[in-house]
């Protein structure tokens, strides 16, 4: 897994291999796109230090989204550091980009991995005022934890798309033949990403 490689055919096309966690293939896909850039500079050593996020964590308090915009701002701000090289001031600016791959931390997610953590779709923010930007939500990753804890045993994603054009919400499964509209009072198991664009 630790050398993933994204093959690039005739015209661009990607073939990916998803035999993997979302959480990874996001992780990996994203390397160089990724949510937020932390960069850190001293002003006075040549010390610069640039961390790149594919995916940023809230790790929430409660078993809902009430806080999270308050803990991804407290968890990702910009401040001022001591320069462990001189002692002098280390400048922390964030860089956000186009995009929010956010993993919500649910307290039942720590403990477990297949978690009963729910989540309500009309109860995720549905714009985030964050890092002197606006950011639209566009839909969240569910995943369906597998029947059987036999170790082959695999789960299944399934995703749910926010149309802020008419605050519809729809479901993609593809073990399905179609995609379903669901209610915003449908409630989703096991989220474990929700995706924000400018
Ligand atoms: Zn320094």
């Amino acid at each position: 897994m630790a050398d993933y490689k994204i093959p690039k055919n005739f015209g661009g096309i990607m073939v990916l291999d998803a035999s993997c966690t979302a959480h990874y293939l996001l992780k990996e896909l994203f390397q160089n796109y990724p949510s937020l850039k932390e960069q850190k500079k001293c002003i006075k050593c040549n010390y610069d230090e640039t961390i790149s996020y594919p995916i940023i964590h809230a790790h929430l308090p409660t078993e809902n989204l009430n806080f999270m915009l308050d803990i991804l701002k407290s968890s990702y701000k910009e401040n001022n550091l001591t320069c462990t090289n001189c002692n002098e001031i280390l400048i922390k600016t964030v860089i956000a980009s186009e995009h929010l791959i956010i993993e919500p931390i649910l307290p039942t997610n720590t403990k477990k991995f297949n978690n009963n953590a729910s989540l309500k779709l009309s109860e995720i923010p549905s714009t985030l005022h964050i890092f002197q930007k606006i950011y639209f939500l566009r839909g969240l990753i569910s995943f369906i934890a597998p029947s059987s804890t036999h170790k082959d045993a695999v789960g299944h994603y399934v995703s749910f798309n926010f149309r802020d054009t008419n605050n519809n919400w729809e479901r993609y499964d593809d073990l399905l033949n179609s995609v379903r509209n669901v209610r915003p009072s449908t409630v989703v198991h096991n989220c474990q990403i929700i995706t924000y664009t400018l």
